[in-house]
């Protein structure tokens, strides 16, 4: 007679690009996810008990997800990664599925370090665990009372029996504090001191050196942490969940390029939009805290206090990151006499590499393919095959090409910039940004403008954007109740240089214009003033 004592599961390949997996737990209890082609959405059937518990059915899917691209890879090393981010799901799924057979009706509220947010957690009556485990009412997850002497908040608890005690994430500094996520501020300039953490710093983590999220092995840099996180709390607005979600979260980190087994996150072009329904709150919290935990160059500086609309400026790769107005202050103070004036800086060490890279290949005819070649051969082809999108890049791979690393960076600056933003009563806000600042302030609009509320920004300047020509305009547009400006030169030789050789024939819309439209973004041609990359800021008059 065999004697089940957990969770079994099982998966049934359907074709070449769908399966159905069933997991039925020790006291019986089944659930069956379906998904019959690849972008397809996942379908769920099964007892109550587990169905509703949604941390199961994202596992479970993340599971079957990393199972199918395990069985469709050729190469030896992502097959190892998808084989480890596959059975570290089913782990989780056996676990969970357990612990779900177990659970009684004692319960209590504490924040979640899973979904932060302030929920009822069901204790699992069962003598053998250690620490004891409870699961989260709101988002599922297993969750353990906080390690630390009196913190009556959750940690999430580790799959496993007998397992060491977990730090919630406020003490371990994932995010300022539980009762801090929702904060608004009074100021931009406020941020530092809503940063500032409540609690002590638990066990310090200095360095992420390995893991593996949805199939991608995390190397370098930090950020790439908060990914799951997004994808996870995006999965169910999106419809994408388990992997497809992590891939989402990655892709809107990353820009795209990173995804599990082939699998299309749901345009690559979102970049950070998906994003804006965790701007100035909880989700929102955990990523600036991570974002600014890595930057140590980021801060907002303020220059000027005034009565007009708040000016924000940042610049690109080119220029050393200096304090102060730069070359700025002429054409700011000329269109916005009574703003008050902040300067944004970040990614001083991703826009130093990226320069080194520059000056080693200026004068040369080389063009940029020191780019390229920084991140490999096998970089190269992948990027070549798939122009990008849905490409086999592990982040790894990513994370030795200092363009990619810094045009993430730039993306990220622009969540953040956006959820600080979102923090603010304000809406009238200018951003301005040349080259990868430009970049910034495209990604914060975009952010922005994927929530369902009224305009935060006044307009946004974009001088010698780095930026995609074809990038999709619609949350853009939709951020400003007056116009975006894209301020192209067709003399712009770097930016036609580092399109061609970083992008793979991508236009960039700082020297070609945006080819996309949406009734409020204009391009307006400087070519006859703009002489090139360097020369845009003190020859451009802002509209
Ligand atoms: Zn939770
Ligand atoms: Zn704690």
């Amino acid at each position: 007679m065999v004697i089940v004592f957990m969770a079994e599961i099982t998966y049934t390949p359907k074709g070449h690009t769908g399966y159905t997996c069933e997991v039925v737990s020790a006291g019986g209890n089944s659930m069956r996810i379906a998904r019959l082609q690849l972008d397809g959405h996942p379908v769920v059937h099964g007892d109550d008990a587990l169905s509703a518990n949604m941390s199961l059915v994202r596992r479970l899917d993340a599971y079957a997800d990393n199972e199918l691209a395990y069985r469709r890879a050729r190469q030896d090393n992502r097959k190892a990664a998808l084989r480890k981010s596959a059975d570290l799901h089913r782990k989780i799924v056996i676990d969970l599925a357990d612990l779900i057979d177990d659970v009684g009706d004692k319960a209590e509220i504490g924040w979640c370090s899973g979904c932060l947010a302030k929920r009822e957690h069901r204790w699992v009556q069962r003598r053998s665990l250690t620490p004891d485990a409870y699961l989260c009412d709101g988002c599922g997850a297993a969750t353990t009372p906080c390690l630390w002497p009196r913190c009556a908040h959750f940690a999430l608890r580790k799959p496993g029996v007998v397992q060491l005690g977990k730090y919630c994430a406020e003490h371990q500094h994932v995010i300022p504090g539980f009762e801090k996520l929702d904060t608004k501020l009074d100021a931009l300039d406020d941020y530092g001191s809503w940063l500032e953490f409540e609690s002590r710093h638990a066990k310090r983590i200095t360095v992420l050196t390995g893991g593996l999220v949805g199939g991608a092995l995390i190397v370098a840099p930090l950020f790439f942490a908060a990914a799951p996180a997004i994808g996870g709390a995006i999965g169910a607005s999106s419809g994408l969940s388990g992997a497809a979600a992590t891939s989402h979260g990655l892709a809107l980190l990353g820009g795209g390029a990173i995804t599990t087994g082939g699998f299309g996150m749901a345009g690559g072009t979102a970049v950070v939009t998906a994003a804006g329904a965790g701007l100035g709150g909880a989700l929102g919290a955990s990523v600036t805290t991570a974002y600014a935990g890595d930057d140590r160059s980021f801060s907002i500086e303020l220059l000027e206090r005034g009565e007009g609309p708040p000016v924000v400026f940042a610049n690109g790769f080119l220029s050393e990151d200096k304090s102060g107005w730069g070359e700025w202050e002429p054409i700011i103070r000329n269109r916005y006499p009574d703003s008050t004036v902040y300067r944004l800086h970040w990614g001083a060490k991703e826009q130093r590499d990226l320069r080194a890279l520059f000056a080693r290949e200026a004068g040369g005819k080389v063009a940029i393919s020191g780019l390229v070649k920084a991140a490999g051969r096998a970089t190269q082809l992948a990027l070549k095959k798939v122009g990008l999108i849905g490409s086999a890049l592990t982040v790894a791979e990513l994370a030795k090409n200092p363009w990619w690393v810094a045009r993430t960076r730039a993306n990220m600056t622009g969540a953040v910039l956006a959820d600080l933003i979102a923090r603010t009563d304000t809406n009238n806000f200018v951003l301005v940004g040349h080259s990868l600042g430009a970049r910034v302030m495209l990604s914060a609009a975009q952010a922005l403008g994927s929530r369902r509320s009224s305009p935060q920004l006044e307009s946004v300047h974009l001088l010698g954007a780095a930026v995609n020509a074809g990038h999709d305009l619609t949350n853009v547009g939709a951020a400003v109740s007056d116009r975006v400006w894209n301020y192209w030169s067709s003399n712009d030789g770097t930016l036609r240089k580092l399109y061609r050789g970083a992008q793979f024939g991508e236009r960039a819309a700082g020297a070609e214009g945006f080819t996309t439209s949406h009734p409020n973004v204009k391009n307006r041609n400087v070519s006859q003033q703009v002489a090139g990359h360097n020369k845009v800021v003190p020859n451009v008059t802002l509209r």
